[in-house]
């Protein structure tokens, strides 16, 4: 336990279950002295984030379908009943048709490109718009993103393009509110077992890569995206802002399979 983030009050989107890179993320915050609310997508998931929220002392746990502007609207609201200011904002969402991640990137849908695009990329941009007015001493927004946006990775298809417009985006939000003291950065996370990652085809294939050809050798954990999130989110990151942090066992420097690595 650390006071890194004591006096901090912000909020998480995107938790789902103690499996959520959210959860890894919102532990470490709260370990360091953070004040947190949190969003759900949708009612089944209410009775799962609100034991886990009090888990870690909050007690504001409010709905939010980030596809809709009224509903990112009546999160903000319900937030500015509780708190006059936030600190930081965490956005661990993305969807996207599970059918189309495996198969052929080029046979994508018009409808789950328009979908893939709006959940997993615009959001973040409407979320941070909303954000920023009530950061009136500066901030620290995070989003979640994944090495398919940079290289070709097997069955990410239309999520790689996705996750590489929302990497660019990052970099347009650092530019607009920097001048006002807020940060916008995102981590990039190497595979780990998740709800949203079990759509992915062949994600058991993909983790046995990453641990068997990672500089580290291994995978990693959602306490140590947790950790990384802790330095982008607090004073340790002030001079950080428009990056793109990976935290995967240094996997998006390798350019060949190891040598040692056993087959698969
Ligand atoms: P997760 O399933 O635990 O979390 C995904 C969350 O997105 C869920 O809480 C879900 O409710 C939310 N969501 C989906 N559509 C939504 C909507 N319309 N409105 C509001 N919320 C919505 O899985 P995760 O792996 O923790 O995913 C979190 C983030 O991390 C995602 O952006 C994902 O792409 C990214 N990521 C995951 C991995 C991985 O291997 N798990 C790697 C790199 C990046």
């Amino acid at each position: 336990s650390n006071n890194l983030m004591a006096g901090k009050r912000g909020l998480i989107m995107g938790l789902a279950n103690d499996k959520s890179i959210a959860w890894g993320i919102a532990r470490q915050l709260a370990d360091a002295g953070a004040e947190l609310a949190f969003s759900f997508q949708g009612d089944a998931l209410k009775k799962r984030v609100e034991p886990l929220a009090a888990q870690l002392g909050s007690d504001i746990v409010l709905p939010c379908d980030v596809g809709d502007e009224a509903s990112i609207d009546a999160l903000f609201a319900g937030l500015a009943e509780r708190w006059d200011n936030i600190d930081f904002i965490v956005h661990a969402i993305g969807f996207s048709d599970k059918n189309e991640l495996r198969g052929r990137y080029v046979d994508t849908s018009r409808g789950n490109f328009a979908l893939s695009m709006d959940i997993s990329v615009y959001s973040f941009t409407a979320v941070v718009q909303r954000a920023e007015k009530m950061m009136k001493n500066g901030g620290s927004c995070l989003t979640l993103t994944y090495y398919g946006a940079e290289k070709v990775m097997p069955h990410y298809n239309v999520m790689g393009v996705a996750k590489a417009a929302l990497e660019a985006s990052v970099k347009y939000l650092a530019e607009d509110l920097g001048k006002d003291g807020i940060r916008v950065n995102a981590i990039s996370a190497g595979p780990i077992k998740t709800l949203a990652a079990s759509g992915i085809g062949d994600f058991r294939y993909i983790m046995k890569w990453n641990e068997y050809n990672s500089p580290l050798r291994r995978n990693v954990t959602i306490d140590e995206v947790g950790k990384s999130a802790l330095f982008l989110l607090s004073d340790l990151g002030s001079g950080t802002t428009g990056e793109n942090l990976h935290v995967d066992a240094g996997y998006h420097v390798v350019g060949m399979k190891a040598v040692d690595a056993p087959d698969i």
